[in-house]
């Protein structure tokens, strides 16, 4: 029987609702409130201010698109930045990509990666021990603005524009990432559920259309991201990678040997392909 039922509050008028039957961990943090709990048919679940960030059960399809989508389409990344992306799911599937020779995650709540190792220790699965894995404890929008490094990919696994997440949709962070890659590199976000969320999708494909040559979005449906399909942001002034062909991709992939459970070359090309609502709503956009 369970303890308790735990609404998320992302959204007024609707909420999905979680069995608890067992609280890990749950305070308020420096920057955010932070709850992890048991689900029968999650798994171990993380939540931040009332929403769902990441469950065991289904976050291998996130972390598996954020990752080796770009990289596979880049095929040739040595360094990559992480915003965000406490819980480690990302850094984790980096790992997996052995011609990576630097990965460095910029996450503004300690907690959330210390909670995260203890409770969901298959998330990092020992990423952040990893001798290429560098983590600085900040907020994503300070170090973009300020930092020299540059980078290949840039990875946004940021919580919703809620709290602290909301300098990560901005048009002056995404000018940082432009600043910030090198030529021929990749943005990729975390940019909502477009059925719910479509405005920020909307606000941040205008943005990448006044700093990038080629924008777009992908897609996945991930189970606790409600709604359907996840957007992600993908941009770059490259716009030849995101016409990668099929045999190219699996050509790559096979040579890496990496485990998935959801991406594959298929998926990949795929993902981009996206509904017509969307497409009439980003298509204003570009004739803007
Ligand atoms: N997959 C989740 C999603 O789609 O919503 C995101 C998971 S991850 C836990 C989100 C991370 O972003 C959290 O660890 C949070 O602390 C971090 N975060 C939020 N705002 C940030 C900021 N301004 N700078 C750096 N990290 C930030």
């Amino acid at each position: 029987m369970a303890n308790r039922v735990w609404t998320e509050t992302l959204y007024d008028a609707y909420g999905q609702s979680f069995n608890i039957d067992r609280i890990f961990f749950e305070s308020k943090t420096e920057h955010q409130h932070l709850l992890i709990f048991h689900n029968a048919k999650f798994g171990r679940v993380i939540a931040l201010d009332g929403v769902v960030q990441t469950t065991e059960k289904d976050e291998f399809i996130y972390h598996e698109m954020l990752t080796h989508l770009p990289l596979l389409a880049h095929n040739a990344a040595q360094k990559v930045l992480v915003i965000g992306g406490g819980d480690g799911g990302i850094a984790r599937e980096l790992c997996k990509h052995t011609a990576l020779e630097t990965i460095h995650q910029v996450e503004i709540d300690q907690a959330v990666v210390d909670m995260a190792k203890e409770f969901l220790p298959n998330h990092s699965a020992g990423a952040f021990d990893d001798p290429r894995f560098h983590l600085l404890i900040a907020d994503g929008n300070d170090f973009i603005r300020q930092t020299e490094e540059r980078y290949d990919i840039i990875i946004v696994d940021s919580t919703d524009p809620i709290g602290p997440g909301g300098s990560l949709f901005t048009t002056s962070f995404y000018a940082g990432c432009h600043r910030c890659l090198n030529p021929g590199g990749i943005l990729v976000t975390q940019n909502g559920v477009p059925f719910f969320q479509l405005d920020e999708c909307l606000s941040s494909g205008k943005a990448f259309s006044q700093l990038f040559s080629d924008w777009s979005f992908y897609s996945a449906a991930i189970p606790t991201y409600t709604g359907g399909i996840m957007a992600f942001g993908w941009a770059t002034d490259a716009a030849e990678l995101r016409a990668v062909d099929k045999a190219t991709l699996q050509a790559r992939f096979n040579a890496r040997q990496i485990e998935t459970r959801y991406y594959n070359p298929d998926i990949h090309l795929a993902s981009f392909a996206l509904p017509q609502y969307l497409q009439k709503a980003l298509g204003q956009i570009a004739d803007a």
